[in-house]
C-alpha cells in the first residue's frame, strides 16, 4: 500500500504551509461524506431531479451498421445540465460544501465550461463565486463569460505570466491562501494535490456505474472496451472506474493537436514526450521542456489543452491496465461529421477523441463484441470552434452580418 493520495509514484500533496489545514479539513470532510450513505443518496437525487441523471445509454446503430464490426453504445454524459460531465463534480463539490459551511466558492477555467459549470452549481445553492480566467481566454471565450457573469459570478482576469490557464490555476490558490475560512476551491478535473484526484474520481463514478448497469441491461454482456477521452482525466476515470474489476479493455484517447510528430499537441501519455515532474501541487508526467518549463500544447478541444494529467490515470498506464492512443484534430471534425450525419448526435469536439479511436477499432472486431464511447459533452454549445473547423462560409457570413450591424449601432 502507498502513502494516502498516491497512486504508485504519482499524486501527492504538494501545497505551501499555510494551505496544509484547509486541505486536512477538506480531506476530513471528504472521508466523512463518503463513509455516510445519505449522502451519496443525496447526491444521486439531486443528479436525479437538476441533472438527467442517470443518463441513457444510445444504442448506436447506424454507426453499428456502417462500420460492420462491434456493436457501438454511447454512454450520454452530453444530456447533463450545462452539457457536460463536469456538472458531477461541481454539484459534488456544491453539497460537500454545504456540508462544511462554506458559502463562497472559487475556481479556475480555461476554455470556461468549468466555469460555467461552477457559477452554476453557486447560483443553485446560493454561494458567492469567483472565477479566474486568464486574460487570452477571457478575451477567446465570450460566450462563457457572458453565462458565468449572467449566473452571478465575478470573473477575474488573470494578467500575470502567459495569462492562460495554469495562470489562472495559482491565481485560484492565491485566494484560497487568503479566505480559507468561508471558501472552498472546487477544482475541475481529476488533477491537483490530494484529495482532488480522489475525490473528483469518486463524484464522476456515477458514470461507470451507471454504463455498467445499462450495458449488462441492454446489450446483455459486458462491453470488450470502453473508451473515453482525456483531458485532466476526470470522464475517463469516471467510466473506467465501472470496469476496472472486469474482464474489459480500457482505451483513453488524447489530444494528438497538429499530429503527434510536429510536437503541437496534448498526448502526455499515448507519447513518450512527457516526463514524471511535480507541478501545481501534484506529481504526474507533464509535457515540459529539460529545465521543467511547461510545453506550450495544442488541442482543437479546448478541454484536452493541458499540459498535466490525472495521476490515478498516469499510474493506470505504468500498471498497463489503461492503454492510452492519440486522436488529431482533423480525425477528430471527420469522427464528429460522421456521428452528427449518422446519428443525430452532436460530440463535444473533446468526446469526439474518444470516437475517433473506437471508429479505428470497431471494424476488426465481430457483432458479438460491444464497445462503449463515453461522450462527456455536447458539441452544440461549440458552434464557434467546431463552424470553423468546418470552414463553413455561411456561418462566416453570419457573424460579419452580425459585427456589421453592431458597427451601424455604435455609429
Ligand atoms: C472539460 C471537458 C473534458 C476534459 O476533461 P476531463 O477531466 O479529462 O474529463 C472532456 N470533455 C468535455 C465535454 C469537457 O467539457
Amino acid at each position: 500500500m502507498h502513502e494516502r493520495g498516491y497512486y504508485g509514484p504519482f499524486g501527492g500533496s504538494y501545497i505551501p504551509e499555510i494551505l496544509v489545514a484547509t486541505f486536512d479539513e477538506l480531506v476530513a470532510a471528504f472521508d466523512d461524506a463518503k463513509a455516510d450513505p445519505d449522502f451519496w443518496r443525496s447526491y444521486e437525487q439531486l443528479m436525479q431531479n437538476y441533472s438527467c441523471r442517470p443518463t441513457p445509454l444510445t444504442y448506436a446503430e447506424n454507426l453499428t451498421e456502417h462500420f460492420g464490426g462491434a456493436r457501438i453504445y454511447i454512454k450520454r454524459e452530453d444530456l447533463n445540465h450545462t452539457g457536460a460531465h463536469k456538472a458531477n463534480n461541481v454539484m459534488g463539490q456544491g453539497l460537500l460544501m454545504k456540508r462544511m459551511g462554506k458559502h463562497r466558492v472559487i475556481a479556475e477555467t480555461g476554455a470556461g465550461q468549468h466555469g460555467v459549470a461552477a457559477a452554476t452549481m453557486a447560483a443553485r445553492f446560493g454561494f458567492s463565486c469567483t472565477v479566474y480566467m486568464g486574460e487570452i481566454d477571457v478575451a477567446r471565450q465570450r460566450p462563457n463569460v457572458f453565462w458565468m457573469e449572467r449566473l452571478g459570478a465575478e470573473v477575474v482576469a488573470v494578467t500575470e505570466g502567459t495569462r492562460i490557464l495554469k495562470d489562472a490555476i495559482n491565481e485560484a490558490f492565491r485566494d484560497w491562501v487568503s479566505n480559507m475560512d468561508d471558501t472552498h476551491y472546487v477544482l475541475g478535473t481529476a488533477c491537483g494535490p490530494h484529495p482532488f484526484p480522489e475525490m473528483v474520481s469518486w463524484f464522476q463514478s456515477v458514470v461507470g456505474q451507471e454504463a455498467r448497469r445499462q450495458v449488462l441491461e441492454q446489450a446483455g454482456a459486458l462491453p470488450k472496451r470502453v473508451y473515453a477521452c482525456v483531458g485532466g482525466g476526470s470522464n475517463a476515470m469516471g467510466i473506467f472506474q465501472g470496469f476496472l474489476d472486469d474482464d474489459v479493455e480500457l482505451v483513453g484517447v488524447e489530444a494528438g493537436g497538429r499530429g503527434l510528430a510536429s510536437g503541437e499537441h496534448a498526448a502526455r501519455l499515448a507519447t513518450d514526450d512527457a516526463t514524471v515532474g511535480v507541478a501545481q501541487g501534484y506529481k504526474t508526467f507533464f509535457l515540459q521542456d529539460d529545465d521543467g518549463q511547461m510545453r506550450e500544447t495544442h488541442s482543437v478541444a479546448a478541454g484536452l489543452d493541458y499540459v498535466g494529467v490525472s495521476p490515478i490515470l498516469a499510474n493506470l498506464r505504468e500498471t498497463g491496465r489503461v492503454r492510452f492512443a492519440a486522436a488529431t484534430d482533423k480525425e477528430v471534425v471527420d469522427a464528429l461529421a460522421l456521428t452528427v450525419r449518422k446519428e443525430g448526435l452532436i460530440p463535444a469536439l473533446e468526446s469526439a477523441h474518444a470516437f475517433v479511436q473506437a471508429f479505428r477499432e470497431a471494424p476488426d472486431l465481430s457483432r458479438d463484441d460491444v464497445i462503449v464511447i463515453n461522450q462527456s459533452g455536447r458539441g452544440d454549445k461549440d458552434i464557434f470552434t467546431i463552424a470553423d473547423a468546418f470552414d463553413d462560409p455561411s456561418w462566416k457570413q453570419f457573424i460579419r452580418d452580425k459585427a456589421e450591424e453592431y458597427e451601424a449601432d455604435a455609429e
